[in-house]
Formats: C-alpha cells, sequence, structure tokens
C-alpha cells in the first residue's frame, strides 16, 4: 500500500521569509519553516494566530505578501492551487452527496483521465477501512467515516504534501480520539507529509511527530511534543501546551550544572540547560504533575525543590487523578496533579503541606513575559476572577 500511495522523495516543505497582510493587519509575520517529508507535523495554536492563513497560502488559496514557499526544488509560490502537489482535507467534508463512496474516492483520478480506478479506490477505501462503503452515498455515513472518505479523496491523488485544516473540528470527543489514531495509523502506512492546522493541543500531542507552536503570526517554539512540554521555550508554550506552574524568581547564581533561584525566600534549583535566563527576574516552572504533596516543614530530598507553608484549597476528583490547589504563603495558587494509583492516602482540604518537585523538571522562563500568556481558561476568567494570578 505504501508504495502505491507514497510521496515522492526529497520533497521537504519549506517557507523562507513568509509574511501575509491583509490591509494593515499581519496574519502571518516573516515565517521560515521547514516540514521534512514525511512527516507528521501540526501546526497549533490559539484561534487567529495565522495558522489557517499559512496553511491556505501552501495550498495556494492565498498569495503571500512576500516571501517563498517550495516543496523539493519547486517553487510554489505563484502556482495555481490545482497545479501544486498537494491536496487539502477541511473540517467540512465536501463529499459530492449525488455520487457513491467509490465515485467520491474516483473522482480524482477520473478527471485526470485514468481510465481503471477500479484498483487504486479499493486499495484507498481498504486503507481507510470503508472497503464495504463503496456503494453508499455520504449521507448514509456517519462524521467519522465521512471524514474518511475525504482522506482516501485526497490522497488518491498522491499529493507530496497532504493539509488537514481542523479535521476533526465537526466530531465529538469520542470520536475525535478514534480518528486521532485512524489519522495516525494512515499517515504511518502512506508516509506523505501531512500538515495538520488544529487549536487541539491533545490533539497535536497526539499525532503530529513535530509540533509548530503559533502566536500572533509567528512560531513562538517547534520541536517534538514531549520536548515542547518538557522544555517550553516561553510563557505562552507553558500555557498552551498543558498547564504549568509559573512563580516569580529572582537569580541567586550558578551552581555545578544548576542555576540557584530565590522563590520567596527559598531556593530552588533548574539545570542549566533547562533555563531561558539566568540572570535577573525569572519564572519557575514546573509541570503540576511533577510536584508531590509532603507534609509541611517534613524530611527534604535529597536533589527535589521544596516549598513549604502551602495550605490546600481545592481539591478535585477525575478518576484518573486528583488535582489539587495549593495556596502558598505569598497568595499564589499552584496546581499539583497526582496519579490516583491507589497507593497513599487523599490530602484534605485545609491542611498545610510542602511542595517538591525534582531539580531536573524546573524550567525557568523571561519575567519580562506575562505569565498568563496563552492560559485560555485564565483569559475566561479575567474580569469575573482574577484569582489564581502568578505572584
Ligand atoms: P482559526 O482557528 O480561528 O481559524 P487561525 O489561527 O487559523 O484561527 P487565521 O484564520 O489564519 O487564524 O487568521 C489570522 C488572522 O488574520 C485573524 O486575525 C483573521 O481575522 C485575519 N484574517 C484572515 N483572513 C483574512 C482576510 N481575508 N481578511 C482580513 N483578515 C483576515
Amino acid at each position: 500500500m505504501g508504495e502505491t500511495t507514497g510521496a515522492a522523495t526529497g520533497a521537504d516543505l519549506r517557507l523562507t521569509s513568509v509574511t501575509k497582510r491583509f490591509g494593515d493587519f499581519t496574519a502571518v509575520d516573516d515565517l521560515d519553516l521547514v516540514v521534512p517529508q514525511g512527516q507528521f507535523f501540526a501546526l497549533l495554536g490559539p484561534s487567529g494566530c495565522g495558522k489557517t492563513t499559512t496553511l491556505r497560502m501552501v495550498a495556494g488559496l492565498e498569495e503571500p505578501t512576500s516571501g517563498s514557499i517550495t516543496i523539493g526544488e519547486q517553487d510554489i509560490t505563484r502556482l495555481k492551487p490545482y497545479r501544486r502537489p498537494v491536496n487539502t482535507v477541511f473540517q467540512s467534508y465536501a463529499l459530492f452527496p449525488h455520487l457513491d463512496i467509490f465515485e467520491n474516492v474516483a473522482f480524482g483520478l477520473r478527471r485526470r483521465g485514468v481510465k481503471d480506478v477500479k484498483q487504486q479506490v479499493g486499495e484507498m477505501l481498504e486503507l481507510v477501512e470503508l472497503g464495504s462503503f463503496a456503494k453508499r452515498r455520504p449521507r448514509q455515513l456517519s462524521g467519522g467515516q465521512q471524514q474518511r472518505v475525504a482522506l482516501a479523496r485526497a490522497l488518491i491523488n498522491r499529493p507530496q504534501v497532504l493539509l488537514l485544516d481542523e479535521p476533526l473540528g465537526a466530531l465529538d470527543l469520542k470520536l475525535r480520539r478514534q480518528m486521532q489514531i485512524e489519522l495516525k495509523r494512515i499517515q504511518t502506512e502512506v508516509r506523505t507529509t501531512f500538515v495538520h492546522v488544529t487549536h487541539d493541543q491533545e490533539e497535536a500531542m497526539t499525532m503530529a511527530d513535530t509540533i509548530a507552536v503559533m502566536h500572533d503570526g509567528v512560531i513562538e517554539q517547534m520541536g517534538a511534543p514531549a520536548e515542547l512540554y518538557d522544555q517550553p521555550a516561553t510563557t505562552f508554550v507553558s500555557n498552551f501546551l498543558g498547564q504549568s506552574n509559573l512563580v516569580r524568581a529572582e537569580v541567586v547564581g550558578p551552581s555545578g550544572e544548576d542555576v540557584v533561584v530565590d522563590v520567596h525566600g527559598t531556593k530552588v534549583g533548574a539545570p542549566v540547560a533547562r533555563a531561558r535566563r539566568t540572570t535577573g527576574t525569572v519564572w519557575v516552572g514546573v509541570r503540576p504533575e511533577k510536584v508531590v504533596l509532603l507534609p509541611d516543614g517534613g524530611a527534604r530530598e535529597e536533589g527535589a525543590n521544596h516549598l513549604d507553608g502551602g495550605v490546600v484549597v481545592d481539591v478535585s476528583y477525575t478518576g484518573v487523578s486528583t488535582q489539587y490547589l495549593v495556596r502558598m504563603p505569598w497568595g499564589q495558587e499552584l496546581a499539583v496533579f497526582e496519579q490516583n494509583s491507589g497507593a497513599g492516602g487523599r490530602v484534605q482540604r485545609g491542611e498545610r503541606v510542602c511542595l517538591s518537585w525534582r531539580a531536573e523538571h524546573t524550567f525557568l522562563l523571561d519575567a519580562d513575559e506575562d505569565a498568563h500568556a496563552g492560559d485560555e481558561s485564565y483569559a475566561a476568567l479575567v474580569g469575573a476572577d482574577g484569582g489564581g494570578a502568578a505572584g
């Protein structure tokens, strides 16, 4: 299957200094991006960050104000959309309602004058596991099945790059999760470059080899999902991709491989390699699931950071985990996620606790950045309640 549908070799997608302006407004700002051939690549960002505009420029539906777009050796910047080795799958499947599934998938081949379409269409329907649905009409399929037909209809053209514009946005949560696994399997099988646009961080993390996090028309950070999650470079990435605790601190100085910082009177260590700043004021960052709750003022653990004097102000049980909010002596509330492994009892609301985490899980960010950048739940709260503000 991979051989019949695989893309040509050496066809990296490259955007060089691509800018798109709509009047005075810059939607995409001097963007440089290379998507290696065969990757599952996600452009991730909140609404309005410029990801769809970027995708539309690759598709040829929008012309860059400046810059160039190439696939392999071919400059496609000003090519008509249908001349590009690119296909797009949209959120609205846009299947032909009057054609059956077989003919929907065969459409691209027939338009190119291919006579014998049976084998290729059959293979494509097998790939998306709809072999037995060939004679049905689109309206006789579920949303997820229709989206798979749309995928087959695009892939049969053997594009070098397949663009996916929020393709799972119309599906309910459970189906979306199933389709994420499906999409990943299909991409692994065909090895076509997929560029997937989404605002859903979990979706990007589940499927992509590489994620580019976009914000205000620029890429804030790009890398493998685990790399972005473990080592965010900006407050925006640290909040948009999962949740972070960010606490204001002053750098004291280096100590071996670590930078030591002062967090409201307590010394905390972070690896130099995970520090975006090593002088002055910083945000000390740690993910909630990296933190454990210990008795306040209890035993210290070697190689760990400790912050005493917390009071548990909220306990929410979510089944898989328990999520605690702990108010620190300086008034800030920090989040702690504890897996419900069954070991140990749950900490109660009102208990005094010490927050502890391994120094290697600490990251340091530039304190000039907004601690709430990319935090959508905070943005929704502001105005009603400023609680949980970084201190
Ligand atoms: P969403 O997820 O909501 O689609 P996005 O990150 O994909 O968001 P874009 O659609 O790329 O964002 O839009 C980026 C910015 O450019 C937005 O502020 C949008 O209003 C603006 N924009 C997009 N298309 C046009 C247009 N044709 N004319 C003027 N402004 C536009």
